[in-house]
């Protein structure tokens, strides 16, 4: 890895610029889900275990560079200190005066929260004079906010530049995952691409036919491919000017020695509601007045075969509409043999994406997974094959 992890660090007696992701949801000041806060502990059990001083730097909401009251961190110091266990200062403001002062008074073994990033209108514009203004704070900047690495903004991308830098414990542990998964992954490797548009993952199917050895396509982003092969899908979602790119990516495929698996039956269905009376038919038979609305049993049965014989998945997008029943069968039991070859040991398996992780997690399979990325876009940029600029500033 071109990047440094803590273990490559001095840190002690050193104050710790640490760059975090803890934008949690907060109900009448009071945060309802702390998963985000509590993925950042190791990194900062693991710096003050080396004798450092913790100064995160984190965003919340979208204050637009005004200071925003309701948008301000400090409601978050007390789930900050339940799950850290330490106590928590926190300054107001994230350079300047009233940063400085609180550093000056951090005691080791104590942790200190800036107030929100974005209170800075320099901030999303990766102002330099901002970064230099927070890299003044501290002696090592950390970076363990994958989700964020996406943006080059002056804390994510600009001190990075300035101070010596690593990668925080859960930046390194997204990264290793998506390293082994596409970067450098035991084949075959098989993606899986589902959800609604062909239009939104141009880009991924795109990098992924180069990079992969079996690519699954499902969900509507199948229908327009349907449709570029000439079959009539009736009144489902499609994208029929998208044909001639869907049939661009099929000849890249081909190309490149991908193989492409589409839906050999669907279920269709006249209503798009929960329970709706349903068929399944052969791909190339959807009624003119129905929908498909997900892959058959003999398309689970081969998308099944086809991961037996992979080591590495990597999964963006559910093969049908998930959210109503029984229209996620083909999602839920993909996903249950994902995660029973996992647990076997025969493959490693990575998904993400919002409603990829929702289905996964409703599926009942996203605990068994090698890694569920919770990044969002960062995620999908990484699979489309896109440098992270809050990674790049990492491996100069
Ligand atoms: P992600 O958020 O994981 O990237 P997407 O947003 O691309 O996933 O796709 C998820 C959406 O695709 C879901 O709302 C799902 O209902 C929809 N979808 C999947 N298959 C179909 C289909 N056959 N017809 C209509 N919608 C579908
Ligand atoms: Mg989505």
């Amino acid at each position: 890895m071109a990047w440094k992890t803590l273990d490559e660090m001095d840190l002690a007696g050193k104050v710790v610029l640490v760059r975090v992701d803890i934008n949690v949801p907060v109900e009448n000041g009071v945060v309802t889900d702390a998963t985000r806060i509590e993925k950042i502990v190791p990194t900062i059990r693991d710096i003050l275990k080396k004798g450092g001083k913790p100064v995160l730097l984190a965003h919340f909401g979208r204050p637009k560079g005004k200071v925003v009251p309701e948008m301000s961190l400090q409601p978050l110091v007390p789930a900050l200190e339940a799950a850290l266990g330490v106590p928590v200062a926190f300054a107001a403001d994230c350079i300047g005066a009233p940063a400085k002062k609180a550093v000056a008074a951090l005691a080791e073994g104590q942790v200190l929260l800036l107030e929100n990033t974005r209170f800075h209108t320099g901030e999303e514009k990766n102002d330099a004079e901002l970064a230099a203004a927070m890299a003044a704070l501290g002696e090592v900047y950390v970076n363990d906010a994958f989700s964020a690495a996406h943006r080059a903004h002056s804390s994510t991308e600009g001190v990075a530049h300035i101070l010596p830098s690593a990668a925080g414990r859960l930046m390194e542990a997204e990264l290793k995952a998506l390293e082994a998964a596409l970067g450098n992954p035991m084949r075959p490797v098989t993606a899986v691409v589902g959800g609604a548009k062909v239009s939104t993952k141009l880009d991924l199917l795109g990098n992924l036919v180069a990079k992969v050895d079996h690519l699954v396509i499902g969900g509507g982003m199948a229908n327009t491919f349907l449709v570029a092969q000439g079959i009539n899908v009736g009144k489902s979602l499609a994208e029929h000017d998208m044909a001639d790119t869907a049939r661009e990516i099929l000849e890249k495929a081909r190309n490149a020695g991908c193989m492409i698996h589409l839906p050999v039956d669907v279920v269709v269905a006249r209503e798009f509601k929960a329970g709706a009376e349903n068929e399944v038919v052969a791909a190339d038979a959807c009624p003119a007045d129905a929908m498909i609305l997900d892959a058959g049993p003999q398309a689970v049965a081969e998308i099944c075969k086809v991961f037996e014989a992979s080591k590495t998945l990597i999964w963006n997008g559910p093969l049908g509409a998930f959210e109503i029943a029984p229209f996620d069968t083909a999602t839920n039991a993909a996903a249950a043999k994902a995660a029973e070859l996992t647990r076997a040991g025969a493959l490693i398996s990575v998904a993400g994406g919002g409603d990829t992780v929702a289905a996964l997690n409703k599926a009942g399979a996203a605990a068994d997974f090698s890694y569920i990325s919770t990044a969002g876009g960062a995620f999908l940029e990484w699979m489309e094959g896109k440098e992270l600029p809050g990674v790049a500033a990492l491996t100069q």
